[in-house]
């Protein structure tokens, strides 16, 4: 209750940004840290690439690159908390390919991410307020690519199978067919996660691409009875591995590619637009404007939290590209 009262009174859209540090390739380059931020100051970063375009930005929170996944997490966990009072909550991370998005939200086997914590912390609270409440968990994992849902459970056969969103009575988005696995603890959702990533990478070449090119979603059901009272509730939380922000060449890229980079684009501006709308109170969200949008529709607005890493590269190299995530970051808040 009180973490809820705490996010209640800072709003339900929070953007966290989470610089990354050099990679030993870039130092060996020569490329230099573009970003400063201050340690004391938690909620701002400096875009300096030289004096004269020196920006300053404001964030929810800032996590330099010295900023481990614990941290990170300590930050992120009253959101996942809210999950099991009945709370709708996205997660996303946002940013360039190579900015760090999968590092923050799988993380690495010995040192994983905000997907893994998560789902630890539901079974932690789950045991802990057993005797008041049953909960029970399931998880779906899909993935969104040129505005195509893929469902990446599915075992019945190699080519998963295509879904679709439908309104169900009640107002909310249903996707039928979509696999939701129960999972009874923490191995069971590694298992998951697992089995996810190995049938995303089916009848790509090249895995890493195709991920940067995809929205990675994994819902989590939590379902929950109050055992005094009877009463029941159902919520989702969504950790969004989104596709590569990173523009493509205006010239230079055709086929294939260029229908992939118009998808990419027109998703995350319109998720852009719907976050920035729910932040300014907007009468109209136009979440229909994506497959992305359309499916989080129940999960965004109201009283729904979102969370939003924009994932950044310190590096000289990637300034103009650390400057558009900075701006959008900037107009989503
Ligand atoms: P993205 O998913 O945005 O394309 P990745 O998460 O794959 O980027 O990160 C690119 C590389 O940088 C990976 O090798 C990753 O392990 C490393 N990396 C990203 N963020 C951090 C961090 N905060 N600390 C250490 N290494 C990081
Ligand atoms: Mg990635």
């Amino acid at each position: 209750r009180l973490y809820n009262e705490l996010i209640e009174l800072r709003g339900n859209i929070r953007v966290f940004c989470r610089c990354r540090p050099l990679s030993s390739d870039e130092v060996t380059r020569g490329c230099l840290s573009i970003v400063e931020i201050d340690p004391s100051k938690e909620t701002e970063l400096q875009f300096a690439p030289n004096e004269r375009e020196r920006k300053s930005f404001k964030f929810d929170y800032v996590f330099g690159p010295q900023k481990d996944q614990e941290v990170v997490f300590s930050e992120t966990v009253p959101v996942v908390r809210s999950v099991m009072d009945g709370f709708n909550v996205c997660i996303f991370a946002y940013g360039q390919t190579g900015a760090g998005k999968t590092f923050t939200m799988e993380g690495v086997p010995d040192n994983r991410g905000v997907n893994y914590r998560a789902l630890e912390e539901l079974f932690r609270m789950s045991e802990e307020r057993s005797e008041s409440i049953a909960y029970s968990f399931s998880v779906s994992i899909l993935e969104v690519y040129n505005e195509k849902i893929r469902d990446l459970l599915d075992e019945s056969d190699e080519q998963s199978k295509r879904l679709d969103i439908k309104q169900s009575a009640d107002g909310t988005q249903e996707i039928p067919g979509l696999v939701d696995a129960p999972v009874y603890n923490i191995d069971g959702v590694w298992e998951k996660l697992k089995f996810g990533a190995r049938n995303r990478s089916v009848g790509s070449t090249n895995a890493n691409e195709l991920s940067s090119r995809s929205h990675s979603l994994v819902r989590v059901t939590v379902t929950s009875l109050h055992l005094l009272t009877g009463q029941r509730s159902k919520s989702h939380m969504w950790l969004v591995d989104l596709a590569g922000s990173e523009r493509v060449a205006k010239t230079g890229v055709e086929g294939d590619r260029l229908k992939e980079s118009q998808f990419i684009n027109k998703s995350l501006s319109a998720l852009g637009d719907v976050i920035s709308a729910l932040a300014s109170k907007n009468s109209h969200i136009p979440f229909r404007n994506s497959k992305l949008t359309h499916l989080l529709q129940s999960s965004l607005g109201g009283d729904c939290k979102t969370l939003m890493f924009v994932q950044i590269s310190p590096s000289s190299t990637e300034a103009a590209e650390t400057l558009c995530s900075l701006n959008f970051a900037s107009r989503v808040r």
